[in-house]
């Protein structure tokens, strides 16, 4: 075992920045001369309520989220808004368009599909989803509920790198994976939701960004737990919030504020990434990204390893169980997919990226 931090490539739950987690470590005990954990408080007294207004501000600060959206914090996972999301969004008599990019849309599409009927806009399955759809393979519906999007998909390795125009219907974006690991325009969506565990602190907390008039859509015989409108008026406070989640997220929120904003945080990811990919492509055939380059992740990066023309998998097994030792954790590929996969979110440094390269490098070296 390690006494140190390892490099940690996990897909979710993920790294955590180091200085959040020493924050969390200095805090732990005793709260700002409260006497107790943030842990240990009433989720209504003065000190939480300052922690969840430091996480909100600090996401509206962060994302540049505009005065006529909403930011609340719910539970359930990005799982749960599958469901909450067609729950409030859709329209009588109106289709639900999504575009199918993975597993992650799939799950969206089987439960959007108990609410109202779903257009398939686009789908990649046909190509096992290493790309995305271009734009004029997009066939959206004139006057659809909304369109569902997932902006990273984190099992298959491929992202987004512009936006699909909707033509006025509100866009809904999983960003689940990839949230705040670059600069976007809040207010080309209509609703944007995450889970927590992959770039905004630990699992429990799911952050939902969603544009007022869109919140009042819901019917109100809707269970309160499931309706926007309750998390709005409640300032996410109706019930028991996950609170330790929430100081997580408000300290992930002043972290990427010290270290420059989404624009520094983007150009980092950039430079990761390209350092990754270049190590593959640049492999001799040994490594392979199966992903189509224009559609790259830079949040996951998926890639298999060969032997001659065939991906080989005893060689990833060693790979996998090599880098393991070595102190570079996480990096199986999804079991829907297999090969190798380094996720890379922000919290993973520039030096966890090199200790990778070097290891893949060595690896290539002594097995190619
Ligand atoms: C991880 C992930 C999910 C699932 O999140 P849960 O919090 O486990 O429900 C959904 N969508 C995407 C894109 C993810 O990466």
């Amino acid at each position: 075992m390690f006494d140190h931090r390892i490099h940690n490539f996990n897909a979710g739950p993920a790294a955590i920045p180091l200085p959040v987690l020493k924050k969390a470590q200095e805090e732990f005990l005793n709260f700002k001369g409260t006497g107790m954990s943030v842990m240990e408080m009433s989720h209504r007294s003065k000190e939480f309520e300052a922690v969840l207004a430091r996480a909100l501000d600090g996401v509206k600060n962060v994302m540049g989220v505009p005065d006529d959206y909403s930011i609340i914090l719910v539970q359930g996972g990005a799982s749960l808004q599958f469901s909450m999301v067609p729950m409030n969004l859709a329209l009588p008599g109106k289709k639900i368009d999504l575009i199918q990019t993975g597993a992650w849309t799939q799950k969206a599409e089987k439960e959007a599909k108990k609410h109202a009927e779903v257009n398939i806009a686009a789908t990649t399955e046909s190509e096992n989803f290493m790309r995305l759809p271009r734009p004029e393979e997009i066939k959206l519906t004139a006057d659809a509920a909304y369109v569902h999007m997932c902006s990273n998909n984190t099992i298959f390795g491929t992202e987004y790198h512009w936006l699909p125009d909707t033509k006025g219907v509100p866009l809904v974006a999983d960003m689940s994976s990839n949230i705040c690991s670059r600069e976007l325009d809040v207010s080309k969506y209509g609703l944007i939701f995450a889970g927590a565990q992959k770039n905004l602190g630990p699992s429990g907390v799911t952050l939902v960004i969603v544009r007022k008039d869109l919140a009042e859509r819901a019917d109100k015989k809707l269970p309160s737990m499931l309706q926007y409108r309750t998390y709005i008026a409640e300032n996410s406070l109706y019930n028991t919030p996950p609170t330790f989640g929430i100081y997580m997220l408000a300290l992930t929120m002043e972290h990427i504020q010290e270290t420059g904003g989404l624009k520094a945080t983007e150009a980092r990811n950039v430079a990761k990434a390209n350092t990754l990919y270049e190590a593959i492509d640049g492999s001799k055939g040994f490594y392979r990204c199966p992903v189509n380059k224009a559609d790259r992740s830079r949040m996951n990066v998926n890639y298999r390893i060969y032997k001659g023309d065939t991906a080989n998998e005893d060689l990833e097994k060693q790979f996998v169980k090599e880098a393991e030792a070595a102190g570079l954790a996480g990096l199986k590929g999804h079991r829907s997919v297999g090969g190798l996969r380094a996720s890379i979110y922000n919290a993973v440094g520039q030096d966890s990226i090199n200790a990778l390269v070097a290891f893949m490098n060595d690896f290539a070296r002594k097995n190619g």
